[in-house]
């Protein structure tokens, strides 16, 4: 119903350069660094960013991706729970710096989903998660190392993000449900 435009094509450019450099500061480099995108949206984003740091450091970092949905079992369960559909890593896990990318972070659960899922495939040296909009509400002790916006949010509110390569526009749009 009512719509607040929280960002627009260029304040998205923006901070997805600003995430692209923190990214290869905080790790000194992209010596083993991989990117993993949560579908739908986290994986255009990954890609932006590996596209980025490509353009900066002249290097191609590898990109995989996710599938996880959530879904809610049951009247009774207080939460939706995640699931894992498809894990394409085409690369060893194996003592790699994982940037996990997703699009908006809220409980924390399918980042849970996701750290579980990419620790099945091997022992990562470490995974840092990067989000294009923290809306707050986390119910696990789990927190974005990169983060677009920071939106408080009412659970009443969802975030709705457009990307080019998926909406046709770059949007992200605060929605009252
Ligand atoms: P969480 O598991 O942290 O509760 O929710 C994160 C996942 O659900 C992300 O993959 C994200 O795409 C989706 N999600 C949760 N809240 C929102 C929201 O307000 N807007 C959008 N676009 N996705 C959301
Ligand atoms: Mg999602």
């Amino acid at each position: 119903r009512e719509k607040t435009q929280l960002m627009d094509p260029e304040s998205i450019r923006r901070a997805l350069t600003r995430i692209a450099h923190e990214i290869v500061e905080r790790n000194k480099g992209v010596e083993n660094l991989a990117l993993i995108g949560i579908r739908r949206r986290g994986v255009p984003l990954a890609e932006r960013l590996a596209a980025k740091i490509a353009e900066f450091e002249g290097v191609a970092l590898p990109v995989g991706l996710l599938d996880i949905t959530l879904y809610r079992d049951d009247l009774t369960t207080l939460a939706q729970q995640p699931v894992v559909h498809k894990t394409q890593v085409p690369f060893q896990v194996e003592g790699k710096k994982i940037i996990l990318v997703d699009d908006v972070l809220f409980t924390g659960r399918t980042a849970r989903a996701a750290l579980d899922a990419i620790i099945d495939l091997g022992r990562p040296r470490f995974i840092q998660l990067a989000v294009l909009v923290d809306r707050g509400h986390r119910e696990l002790p789990i927190r974005a190392d990169f983060v677009g916006k920071n939106v408080p949010t009412s659970r009443k509110e969802v975030i709705s993000v457009y990307l080019q390569e998926i909406d046709g526009e770059d949007k992200v749009v605060l929605q009252e449900i």
